[in-house]
């Protein structure tokens, strides 16, 4: 992924979106006014962190992305599979219940928020449609990768064949230690052949990137890149719930159509 920093604040691009007419960033901790353990740039409204320095994490990095407040779609996440199309007239609107939304509006800025749990951009070129989706395991139970590829089909008459998919910064194999109950849902859940548990010095581990990646290719998407950057190893940039106990801000990630 490429960095780029602006006045302190710091966001990873996806490479080889240049010029496609999509906007996109998943922005560090860096550069925001939260006090620990939310330091700094916490876009969480509900993690306990102080609301009015959450506002203003939010005009700062608005402001370094060129992104006024009123073009901004977000929506209240629950770790569920429901993804939701969004155009002009839910800007400046937080949408009920929603893990992934999407949008054919140029204009119209998407944003999630994250700390460990997968962030994908999904982008078609061909109708223009951009999204992004919210994957914890829950997610990744409901399947909510191929939610994402059925919705743009249906709304953005998207193929599959045409998304272009990137899965950013997430807690990795390397660090997300797993019980034995949720290593028999997750077993349950995976697509055929693909190995995402991983057993060392007595522990589980999964492979949660890898279990999105395998269920957008299983539902059809071609091009998908991964980060490789794991949040619980790089807590200097960004939140991770795991390795800071489940006192942590949020990271943005944000999506619009040029
Ligand atoms: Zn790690």
């Amino acid at each position: 992924m490429l960095r780029k920093e602006t006045n302190g604040i710091a966001w990873h691009e996806f490479e080889g979106l240049e010029g496609s007419g999509v906007i996109h960033a998943f922005l560090t901790r860096l550069g925001g006014a939260s006090a620990p353990p939310f330091d700094t740039l916490n876009l969480g409204h509900t993690v306990g962190d102080d609301l009015a320095a959450v506002e203003e994490n939010h005009e700062r990095a608005f402001a370094e992305l060129g992104i006024r407040r009123e073009q901004v779609v977000s929506p209240y996440q629950v770790h569920g599979a429901h993804v939701r199309l969004v155009s002009q007239a839910h800007t400046g609107t937080t949408q009920p219940a929603t893990d992934g939304l999407l949008t054919t509006t140029p204009g119209v800025a998407l944003l999630l928020r994250f700390a460990d749990c997968v962030p994908i951009l999904l982008f078609d070129a061909k109708q223009r449609a951009v999204g992004i989706i919210h994957s914890g395991w829950k997610g990744a139970a409901g399947n909510i990768a191929a939610a994402a590829v059925t919705a743009f089909a249906r709304h953005a008459g998207s193929r599959p064949g045409d998304l272009w998919a990137g899965i950013g910064p997430a807690i990795g194999p390397c660090c997300y230690e797993v019980g034995e109950e949720m290593a028999d849902t997750i077993s349950q859940i995976s697509p055929e052949g693909i190995g995402v548990l991983r057993r060392r010095e007595g522990g589980l581990y999964l492979d949660l990137p890898g279990l999105v990646r395998a269920q957008l290719a299983e539902a059809g998407v071609q091009q998908i890149t991964l980060s490789d950057v794991c949040t619980a190893c790089h807590t200097g940039e960004w939140f991770s719930h795991r390795a800071e106990n489940g006192r942590t801000g949020r990271f943005g990630a944000l999506a619009m159509l040029a």
